[in-house]
């Protein structure tokens, strides 16, 4: 039986908070159903593996395991400052992009303020406002029928949530879990009309999926918007997940303040040596996209084929509509050997979103799938 001594001790965001539910690791499948060789496409990580270069700088940097980490990463943001033509200062360094995101919420937000965010948004998003103590102001996401952007993010209804207690806007491009996008000119015109003390939290988790050149890139609108702030990680298309490591890029004086709250050494010596050997690993970076390319289009056409309906993606994801609790399909899946992820947390309860593996992984959800709706 769980004690409920503390839970009205604690703070009242924590009171009512709903942790996040990360994808099921293939050991815990493996330990529940006995279950071997199993796939797990279910974090959006990278089917390829870690960047070589950056694995291997990893290893090199294991050895200095008795030391504390260079505490500011002042070699990793040097090399992100000549990546993005910024001054290092305007980069800060997280335990994964998660990690800035919650430096953010402890910096600008607390009770009595609100943060907002579209509908069917990443879930820590709304995670760490709570926590913080703040409101979440959740705006309506763009319909169902929307004819190219279902369930994307909607710039208006995200405009008319900010009122003179919002701090914080958390946007993503591409989004996750839907895959939906916003185009340069409605992400512009959208910045643009954000009031300039809200500050703006671009999170771009996904961004070197995009193909596209007209794809906007946050980080080149830095220097007309003072309140924009930037985020990437190295979880996704460098692989690096495990190591937990992402960043932020701001003007200074925000990327300033947010450090206040930064913990001590809070990114790790190995994963410090591999972000900046994976930043010039450029051609994993081409074949993961290419592969994750094919591999969306490989999946597309197999569930076309299987009648069902995915929400329009250029991540490396595709969220697909079952017309049943998504839930039932998991776990028949998961009998399979395949695990994907529920998105009913995300108010998406007939979707799964499943994550673009090699060809072979692909195939493997494609034939369980087909077992399990019968057809
Ligand atoms: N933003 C988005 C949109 C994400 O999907 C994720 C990971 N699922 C993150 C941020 C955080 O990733 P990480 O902490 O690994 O950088």
């Amino acid at each position: 039986m769980t004690s409920k001594r503390f839970v009205h001790r604690a703070t009242l965001g924590v009171q009512g908070l709903h942790p996040y539910v990360p994808g099921k690791p293939v050991e815990e499948l493996e330990r529940e159903l006995g279950i071997l060789d199993s796939i797990k496409l279910a974090s959006n990580e990278n089917p390829l593996g870690p960047s070589p270069l950056g694995w291997a700088a990893a290893q090199q940097a294991a050895g200095d395991l008795n030391l504390y980490p260079d505490d500011t990463g002042h070699r990793l943001r040097s090399r992100l400052s000549r990546e993005h033509d910024v001054d290092p200062s305007q980069i800060v360094l997280g335990a994964g992009s998660s990690d800035v995101l919650d430096m953010v919420a402890r910096t600008f937000l607390g009770p009595g303020v609100n943060a907002v965010f579209a509908n069917h948004s990443f879930a820590m998003y709304g995670i760490y406002t709570q926590a913080s103590g703040a409101e979440s102001r959740v705006a309506p996401a763009l319909p169902a029928d929307h004819p190219t952007q279902p369930f994307g993010h909607d710039p208006g209804t995200l405009l008319a949530a900010i009122d003179s207690n919002t701090r914080v806007v958390f946007i993503a491009n591409p989004n996750n879990p839907t895959g939906t996008w916003l185009s340069r000119t409605e992400l512009e015109a959208f910045i643009t009309q954000v009031p300039p003390e809200v500050v703006v939290v671009l999170d771009e988790a996904y961004t070197q999926y995009v193909s596209d050149a007209s794809f906007p890139d946050g980080i080149q609108w830095l220097a007309q918007y003072p309140n924009l702030l930037v985020t990437r990680t190295f979880s996704k298309i460098y692989g690096l997940a495990g190591l937990r490591i992402g960043y932020g890029v701001g003007n200074p004086e925000l990327v300033s303040l947010v450090g206040r709250v930064r913990h001590p050494f809070n990114v790790n010596t190995v994963a410090l040596a591999a972000a900046e050997a994976a930043l010039d690993d450029g051609d994993f970076v081409r074949r993961s996209a290419e592969v994750n390319a094919a591999g969306r289009t490989q999946l597309g056409r197999g569930l076309h084929a299987l009648g069902l309906r995915f929400i329009p993606s250029v991540a490396n994801f595709l969220c697909v509509e079952f017309g049943l609790p998504g839930i039932d399909i998991y776990e028949a899946l998961l009998r399979e050997g395949v695990i994907v992820r529920p998105v009913a947390n995300y108010g998406l309860p007939n979707h799964l979103r499943i994550t673009v593996g090699t060809e072979n992984e692909n195939r493997v959800l494609l034939d369980a799938l087909t077992r399990v709706l019968g057809r």
